[in-house]
């Protein structure tokens, strides 16, 4: 029974068809850019996630032949026996912590470009996925190929079983699936017994499950996950249209539907443009239609929110990826009445990046996310080896606070010294922007643990110089004191500083940030290519400036690709009037306009550019010239970078301090 009853509803068992999950805690399937090729690291990561107490835990994505190969990416392969092993060693870690394993299947069909397997791509017609570039078309499955597709999938569930599973998906989700690809009207042209009427598109999915049921349903439970709307209107998947029928008339076929959105970057949409529960308008029908139980997401991070969606009937498992990501121990702390403790996601897709990067996982909130195995750091548990010492911390930004707090978890005794009366640098300014509240998430966390330790002193309003550093009685300086918004125009696309005419208004982030009265109209020139640009022309057109926002690159916002927000973001800007101007260098500011390299010109009284950060480490170097050993230089301070690299720096360094060397392990 935890510990606050009225999350009690979360503890109860759930039977999912031969198997019962012991409470409603579900880890969906997620990549993590370590699958197959870092399978130490995928175990470790696994294995932490169940001691944290999930009722059920699942893999990432499992290609099930070499057809289905989307590498580059990384991901779980499960095509023959000598997959079993490392298979075999996931369901046991999942199984030691008490959870059900779970396995999701994957075809990926026309989606994969098997660029390592160099097989020829499968699709229900042979065009192209879209989303591809690759110069290459899959082949329109004839009905042999259909078969053989079947028989992949139930030798792949076959071999699920024999290494321990509990609970194997047949996946219709991302707009990246044979299965969804045969259900989709766009994909789907064929004129067979597979194409036409709904009935006929949903027959592959239909004869999957009941090939895998007929398989190994007598001990394992069938699950089918499925993007229930696509958000495309009548042209795709809808709620209340195709994606509903489905479930219908599958009603009863699986053990348990898993739904959600799609594409991924709506099932994954970032906290900037989806908030807790936002999937629930589209995948609260599905209980009213089986009897089944239904597992969702929506960024679920607060207890009282997922016992309201089981009491009102909206799901019966609650689905969490990026929340189990950012605390894995999210359930046991529910249980044991801590909630405080929850290291709460803030919907910032970086773990999204990792995978699309097809590199191991990372977290803003969670630094040992991705190095469970190859640092050996847990999330809960910190040695407790710290020297007698006092140190001093400069800079309460997200490296400094996590630096602070790692040091204090190990022994030391810690002055935390922040110039501003805030505290949380860059998180706590960047916070008030249009759509990123939940970054405060990071700043709090770290002081409600800190709040825990008397052994950091906090002092606000406290800028140190170097001799009030070397006055201190402490043993060591750390300093986090972060970074700025170069005023130059110096980045990527300039390295000369761009020209300015005298008397021209050119302000940075940092200056929006600080409250600056800004006359319009203004342009925003981006060559970051990350959230800031797009955010801070959200912000000006939000205060009734007229904004412009050129980048040099062919998207705006290109980076945020890898977090899935692009798309999101075009939208965004151009729905709240910004004028986009893209493949635009900024040549030169004169008085009230801006010329672009395109030998266009732009109105513009205030020129914002948001093109590249400086360190703010002249009190390292001052500090370091005396004694370097004693110094040290963490997060923005150190190289500017994301919030989840300063994070990462103030952890790794909290950790390392004092303590003897240990290499890093490598697999790949
Ligand atoms: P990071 O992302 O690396 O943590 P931030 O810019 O978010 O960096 O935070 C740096 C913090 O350091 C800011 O809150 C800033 O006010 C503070 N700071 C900078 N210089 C000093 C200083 N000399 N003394 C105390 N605090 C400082
Ligand atoms: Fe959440 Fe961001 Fe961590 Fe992903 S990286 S789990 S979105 S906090």
């Amino acid at each position: 029974m935890p510990a606050d009853l009225r999350h009690a509803i979360l503890f109860e068992p759930v039977r999912i068809g031969p198997v019962t999950a012991k409470n409603r805690f579900f880890q969906t399937p997620h990549c993590n850019g370590m699958g197959s090729s870092r399978p130490e690291a995928l175990v470790r990561m696994r294995a932490v996630k169940a001691e944290g107490g999930w009722g059920v835990i699942c893999t990432e994505e499992t290609s099930i032949a070499p057809e289905a190969d989307i590498a580059p990416a990384v991901g779980l392969q499960l095509w023959d026996e000598s997959d079993l092993a490392l298979a075999g060693r996931l369901a046991d870690a999942i199984h030691r912590g008490g959870a059900l394993a779970g396995i999701e299947l994957m075809h990926y069909g026309p989606v994969a470009a098997n660029r390592a397997t160099r097989r020829v791509a499968l699709g229900p017609s042979g065009l192209p996925f879209p989303r591809r570039l690759d110069p290459a078309q899959p082949r329109a499955m004839d009905l042999a190929d259909i078969r053989e597709v079947r028989a992949d999938y139930v030798r792949a569930a076959r071999l699920a079983r024999q290494a321990g599973f509990d609970l194997v998906y047949a996946a219709a989700v991302h707009d990246a699936t044979l299965p969804m690809h045969f259900l989709s009207r766009r994909y789907n042209r064929r004129s067979d017994e597979y194409g036409g009427s709904l009935e006929n598109r949903v027959r592959l999915l239909r004869e999957i499950v009941e090939d895998i049921k007929a398989a190994i349903g007598d001990r394992v439970a069938i699950a089918v996950r499925l993007a229930v709307d696509e958000l495309l209107g009548p042209a795709g998947l809808t709620s209340v249209g195709e994606g509903r029928e489905i479930v219908a008339m599958l009603a009863e076929l699986p053990d348990l539907w898993d739904v959600n959105l799609s594409n991924w970057s709506n099932d994954s949409a970032s906290s900037r443009f989806a908030a807790e529960g936002h999937q629930e308008p589209y995948v609260a029908f599905v209980k009213k239609l089986t009897s089944k139980p239904v597992v969702g997401v929506g960024l679920f991070t607060s207890p009282d929110t997922m016992a309201d969606q089981i009491r009102r009937g909206v799901l019966d498992l609650v689905g969490m990826t990026r929340p189990s990501i950012a605390d894995p121990f999210l359930p046991r702390k529910v249980a044991e009445g801590r909630v405080d403790d929850i290291r709460e996601c803030i919907g910032c897709n970086i773990c999204v990046a990792s995978h699309n990067s097809s590199v191991p996982l990372r977290c803003t909130q969670n630094p040992t996310a991705g190095e469970e195995w190859r640092r050996d750091w847990h999330p809960e548990v910190m040695p407790f080896d710290a020297p007698r010492e006092r140190v001093l911390v400069v800079g309460a930004g997200p490296a400094g606070l996590e630096c602070a707090l790692t040091l204090a978890r190990r022994g030391f005794g810690v002055v935390l010294a922040e110039a501003k009366r805030d505290l949380g640098g860059r998180v706590t300014t960047e916070s008030r922007l249009p759509g990123l509240t939940t970054w405060a998430r990071v700043r709090d966390w770290r002081l409600g643990q800190m709040a825990k330790h008397e052994r950091v002193e906090i002092f606000r309003e406290s800028r140190m110089t170097a001799a009030d550093a070397t006055a201190l009685d402490v043993s060591r300086v750390i300093v986090a004191a972060g970074s700025r918004w170069r005023a130059d125009g110096l980045g990527r696309a300039n390295l000369d500083p761009i020209p300015i005419a005298p008397g021209v208004r050119v302000i940075t982030p940092d200056d929006v940030m600080a409250g600056d009265a800004l006359e319009g109209p203004v342009l925003v020139f981006d060559d970051d290519h990350y959230y800031m640009g797009g955010v801070i022309a959200e912000k000006l057109v939000r205060d009734g400036l007229a904004v412009t926002l050129a980048t040099p690159n062919a998207e705006v916002a290109a980076w945020t690709a890898y977090t899935l927000e692009q798309p999101w973001i075009a939208r965004h800007l151009a729905k709240l009037g910004v004028a986009l101007r893209t493949r635009c260098n900024l040549s030169r500011i004169e008085p009230g306009r801006a010329f672009l390299s395109d030998g266009s010109e732009v109105a513009a009284r205030t020129v914002v550019l948001v093109t590249a950060r400086e360190p703010i480490d002249a009190l390292y170097r001052e500090l370091a010239a005396t004694d370097a050993s004693r110094i040290h230089r963490i997060g923005d301070c150190d190289a500017p970078s994301t919030i989840a690299a300063a994070v990462y720096a103030g952890h790794a360094l909290g950790r390392t301090l004092g303590a003897p060397p240990r290499p890093s392990r490598r697999e790949a």
